[in-house]
């Protein structure tokens, strides 16, 4: 059986994401790092669908956890493979560069562009052996435009970008795509606390956007209409470009 794997599943656009891969016909795993209450609920509203789903909990920024996790879920699946990933999970410690802590750069870092490597690096030894594969990256619109506060966090996604579009031409061969998605401002607790009445008048559709709309461009590049598109950013920011 194919599975769909999304890291940062239990809240924000990770939550639509496994909802709507859950409507495709997937069984989902759910990853989260420490909101068990939020991933359950994410869990009881797939079942609730009809859908299938179940909890991976690691943190993606430690290659072990990651490691022992997917291992650990192979184990017990000896005959499903993990056929789709969406490396959603991020963080975002913004600051102005001059002030800015070590720390606040390598965990935004670790979290947004470390996981990538580790968890796309484990999964795609079984896409390629199975030749066939869907890997999607959420990036930004920080990480296209760079926005200022955000050295670290428009750091992450500019290399998720450049990682995507290397990684595409390397396993297109296998029947693999690797695309991204680059969310302008979406309602999520990430962007809670955000000047939202401001920051709406730059945006020319006029509002922020839903979850669900960044999960509908997932949802189709993982689709097998999406075949041939590989190495690509799908921006949905309500048409607001640099
Ligand atoms: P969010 O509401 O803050 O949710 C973050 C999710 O990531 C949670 O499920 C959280 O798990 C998980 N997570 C964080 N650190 C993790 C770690 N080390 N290991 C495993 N899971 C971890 O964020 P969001 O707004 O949905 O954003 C999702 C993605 O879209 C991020 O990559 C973000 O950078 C990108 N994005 C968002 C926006 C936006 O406007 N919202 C715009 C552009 C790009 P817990 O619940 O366990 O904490």
């Amino acid at each position: 059986m194919k599975y769909a794997l999304v890291t940062g599943g239990s809240r924000g656009l990770g939550r639509a994401v496994c909802i709507r891969l859950a409507e495709q016909g997937y069984p989902v795993l759910i990853n989260f790092k420490s909101n068990s209450d939020a991933a359950a609920e994410t869990k009881r509203l797939i079942e609730e669908a009809g859908g299938q789903a179940e909890l991976l909990p690691f943190d993606v920024s430690v290659k072990e956890e990651v490691e022992v996790a997917v291992d650990r879920w192979q184990d017990a699946h000896k005959d499903d493979y993990i056929a789709v990933l969406v490396n959603n999970a991020g963080i975002r410690r913004d600051n102005l560069m001059v002030f800015m802590q070590d720390d606040d750069w390598n965990s935004v870092l670790n979290t947004n562009l470390n996981s990538f490597f580790y968890l796309t690096r484990r999964l795609l030894k079984n896409m390629m052996t199975r030749r066939w594969g869907r890997i999607v990256n959420l990036a930004s619109l920080s990480g296209i435009k760079g926005l200022p506060g955000q050295t670290n966090y428009s750091a992450s996604k500019a290399a998720l970008i450049g990682a995507t579009k290397a990684l595409a031409q390397e396993v297109a061969s296998r029947k693999i795509t690797v695309n991204a998605v680059a969310p302008g401002f979406i309602t999520t607790d990430m962007t809670k606390g955000l000047p939202e009445d401001e920051l709406k008048k730059m945006i020319p559709v006029g509002r922020f956007g839903h979850p669900e709309e960044v999960a509908a461009a997932v949802a189709f590049l993982v689709s097998e209409e999406a075949s041939y598109i590989t190495g690509e950013v799908i921006s949905v920011n309500g048409g607001l470009y640099t």
